[in-house]
């Protein structure tokens, strides 16, 4: 999400006549997007800021800007601090940029963290920065309206609201005829995704997402994230519609206790979880399965740890990203529950989940052994098998290895799968 709003960012700033550079010692202004999700995500920019401030010591002019969701949470904190910044720019405020920037040249500071309740960057072409040349990211909508306890989003990023599916459609298909290959479609809750104007239906996601899949058969379409509470049977049978929709779905858990998911103010119970998976393998027998995962959330006993541990293993995800509950200033969880596992726990717990995980995601790649998948080319890979050797990922966003030589970046191979380790799968071509 970050990445996508850097690259509106990018845009403001260039019709402004500011160019992106490379090399930091070239740079009259530096701007750090940040993310407030986890504690750990917040450190980092502030190591980072120390040493924005030491180039600023030695080159007094320069400007230095914190946006995002940093910006929105810590104003007071981030202008009050030793680390010289100019420019404190909420998420909703990036059209403000250029003339925040002028003020911060004549020695003014740069504020505006103002959430806004229309605001989506509909009419602003996103310059593609550090990009393969064949994924991109497009953003939907913005905010979140779910109060999940553990959560920031809502504070920083505001109320949810979807953008046009036409200014949509139409940056899908400017891309396209780029010569980009993949679309991810990026929301807090795309299955909330819903426009209404005076013109037009109400156009769900669902519709939207084949108004994107009909741009070209060549265009994959990917999309991120979507909330248990609200998958419905529409999208499913949607995604069997078309080649192009890929067979994966993100679909955060969370945690697989119930009782958990009652204080996270998740909306679902693991049943409810465990029957959206089950539909999904009705429906796209095929699709990949991914989640997000919490461990050591307020008041978690060992047997609501080992729920989530038996939900693991009972949805089978091909893969899973794994944190450890971190308290965030002002959420409901901080407000009304304490923060009570102690920090060895949430460690031992994690690890145990990551080892669980590793091995059922090894297995996922293991299983796909002697298969054949249509894979769209992003690179060369980093490591040579031994010839010239590529890389690129299946539908179902597995990464895969080949070896070839006339293939480039946006091509579709059919490659079958010879070999899995846990981090990837490599194969061979099988239609040259
Ligand atoms: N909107 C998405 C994801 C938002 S943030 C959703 O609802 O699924 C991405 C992930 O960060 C979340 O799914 C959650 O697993 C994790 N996360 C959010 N807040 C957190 C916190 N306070 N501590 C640890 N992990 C958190
Ligand atoms: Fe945060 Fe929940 Fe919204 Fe996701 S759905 S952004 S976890 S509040």
């Amino acid at each position: 999400m970050n990445f996508a709003d850097s690259e509106v960012v990018a845009s403001i700033l260039g019709e402004s006549g500011f160019e992106k550079t490379d090399n930091i010692n070239l740079a009259d202004l530096i701007l750090v997007n940040t993310c407030s999700i986890r504690d750990n995500a917040e450190q980092r920019v502030w190591g980072r800021l120390d040493l924005f401030r030491s180039l600023k010591r030695k080159r007094p002019s320069l400007i230095i800007g914190v946006l995002g969701c940093m910006a929105e949470r810590l104003k007071e904190q981030l202008l009050e601090s030793d680390k010289k910044i100019d420019l404190v720019v909420g998420p909703d405020a990036y059209r403000d940029l250029p003339s925040l920037v002028n003020a911060a040249g004549e020695g003014h500071k740069g504020v505006n963290v103002l959430l806004s309740r229309e605001e989506t960057y509909a009419d602003i072409s996103p310059v593609r920065m550090d990009t393969n040349g064949v994924s991109a990211f497009i953003s939907i909508m913005r905010g979140c309206n779910n109060m999940c306890a553990y959560c920031v989003v809502p504070y920083t990023r505001g109320a949810e609201r979807s953008r046009d599916p036409h200014s949509i459609v139409k940056e899908a298909k400017d891309i396209f005829n780029h010569g980009y290959r993949e679309v991810t479609l990026l929301g807090q809750n795309v299955d909330s995704y819903l426009w209404k104007d005076s013109e037009t239906k109400a156009i769900s996601f669902a519709n939207l997402l084949s108004m994107v899949a009909d741009i070209s058969p060549l265009l994959r379409v990917r999309f991120s994230t979507n909330h248990p509470k609200d998958l419905s049977d529409d999208l499913l049978y949607v995604m069997t519609q078309y080649n192009n929709i890929c067979k994966h779905i993100h679909l955060p858990v969370q945690s697989g206790s119930s009782s958990v998911l009652q204080r996270m103010n998740r909306k679902y119970d693991r049943e409810w979880y465990l029957d959206r998976v089950k539909r999904i393998r009705q429906i796209i027998p095929d699709c990949t399965l991914s989640t997000d995962i919490i461990t050591g959330f307020c008041g978690e006993t060992e047997t609501e740890h080992n729920d989530t541990i038996s939900l693991l293993k009972e949805a089978g995800f091909d893969f899973a990203y794994m944190f450890k509950y971190s308290e965030r200033p002002n959420t409901r969880a901080a407000r009304h529950f304490k923060d009570d596992v102690p920090e060895d726990v949430k460690t031992s717990r994690l690890n145990e989940i990551i080892n669980i995980q590793n091995h059922l995601s090894a297995v996922s790649k293991k299983n796909e052994i002697g298969k054949s998948f249509e894979v769209l080319t992003e690179g060369v890979a980093k490591k040579a098998i031994s010839g010239p050797t590529m890389t690129g990922r299946t539908s179902g966003n597995k990464v895969v290895v080949f070896e070839a030589t006339d293939v480039k970046p946006g091509d579709y191979v059919i490659v079958t799968i010879e070999k899995a380790t846990s981090a990837t799968m490599t194969g061979r071509i099988s239609n040259q």
